[in-house]
């Protein structure tokens, strides 16, 4: 077995946090990751004597020092802050170097990173430099006390099988969280923290990536929608139908995995595990099968509605209300329906306003 960097007994005891920005602006999954650390942190000082855990976040940037202060208002009792221009931008050298030379430095018993492209992209290089493991995706996290060692949930085999993984001999240990999975806490402008500058060694001719243009998607975040219209492969790319249908409901259209991959809707909009997780009051989902992927993107939704012509179809399992049918007539009738009694097109929080309303009647 090849070993670490540094072995678990020569670890601090801190639990260390990707803060990813994009432009300025700190990503919710940093956030939501600072919320999960704080709480583990808390339960080990609880447990432990010496009571000297930490939750640190890693902060790297150009001019970003405000949002160090910001994840001191949400949970970090400190911030490590790489500032340099070299570091405007997220290119896979600058931002590796400097992760793994703050890690080398402090030594963290724990590191966790968003499940972003750009998180993943860091914590697959950090693992292999720092000879660690890395448990990718996982959807709950754990410490176990008495040994100080993080458990991760990790689902494999399609969704068959869910494993709890630890890592015993390793450090640091590394895990990614997709965004969702845990709740960010509401900043306290009153907390306190320190932030520790890092010195930064960079040079041009360490970074051999450039960034030439930003192209920016639609910016649609459907994991705050209160309707989500999910179309899957048996919706056979028409995505215009059910983007008629959550107009008129105020809601978004969202999407599996196939119709994504076969380029009928924006990536941005693909529901589930290696997507977007939601948690709308109502989600219709239409042709779609029901695999533990796509699943696991609904689970927090109120109500899921599932309009599927094949009865063995494992979507109905997950479903409130099951609709069994085509799709391709279903939907158009829904939509006359509507129309008919009165329905228009309408704007997310009409939609709110909606399904409230109609929460109110049932
Ligand atoms: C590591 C990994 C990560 C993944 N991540 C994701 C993820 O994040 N999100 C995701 O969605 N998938 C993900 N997948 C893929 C996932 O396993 C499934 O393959 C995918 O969700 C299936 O999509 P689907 O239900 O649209 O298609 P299918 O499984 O092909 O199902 C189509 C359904 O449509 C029904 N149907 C067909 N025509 C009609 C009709 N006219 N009327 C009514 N019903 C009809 C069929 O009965 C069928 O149930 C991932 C897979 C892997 C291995």
């Amino acid at each position: 077995m090849v070993a670490s960097l540094y072995a678990p007994k020569l670890e601090n005891k801190i639990l260390l946090v990707y803060l990813e920005q994009e432009q300025g602006l700190l990503e919710g999954v940093s956030l939501e990751l600072l919320a999960k650390g704080r709480e583990l942190v808390d339960q080990m000082n609880k447990f432990e004597r010496s009571k000297n855990w930490r939750l640190s976040g890693l902060l790297l940037g150009d001019q970003v020092e405000r949002l160090a202060d910001q994840a001191i208002a949400c949970g970090a009792d400190q911030v490590q802050l790489a500032d340099h221009p070299l570091l405007r931008d997220f290119t896979i050298e600058a931002f590796s170097r400097m992760a793994f030379q703050v890690i080398l430095e402090t030594r963290p018993s724990v590191f966790l990173l968003g499940a972003t492209p750009n998180g993943r992209d860091l914590a697959g290089r950090l693992a292999v430099r720092l000879r660690t493991g890395l448990n990718a995706d996982c959807t709950g996290l754990e410490m176990e006390a008495a040994m100080g060692v993080l458990v991760c949930e990790v689902s494999g085999f399609g969704g068959g099988v869910l494993a709890m993984i630890q890592m015993q001999h390793h450090r640091p240990q590394m895990a990614t969280v997709r965004p969702g999975v845990f709740s960010a806490l509401e900043a306290n402008p009153q907390r306190t923290g320190k932030v520790i500058s890092v010195d930064v060694d960079l040079t041009p001719e360490m970074v051999h990536t450039r960034l030439v243009e930003r192209s920016i998607g639609q910016a649609v975040d459907l994991r705050k929608v209160p309707v989500l219209v999910a179309g899957g492969r048996g919706m056979h790319g028409d995505f215009v139908t059910l983007q008629r249908l959550a107009g008129l409901l105020g809601g978004e259209v969202g999407a599996t995995r196939p119709p994504v991959d076969e380029g009928h809707i924006e990536r941005e909009r693909q529901i589930g595990q290696t997507g977007v997780v939601c948690s709308p009051k109502i989600a219709i989902c239409c042709g779609i099968s029901g695999a533990f992927h796509f699943v696991v993107g609904i689970e927090k939704a109120g109500t899921v509605i599932a309009i599927n012509f094949d009865p063995q179809a494992s979507i109905f399992e997950s479903a409130d209300y099951c609709v069994l049918g085509d799709v391709h007539q279903i939907i158009p009738a829904l939509i006359d329906e509507l129309k008919k009694q009165g329905w228009s097109a309408s704007s997310p929080e009409e939609g709110q306003e909606k399904v409230d309303r109609e929460a109110a009647y049932a």
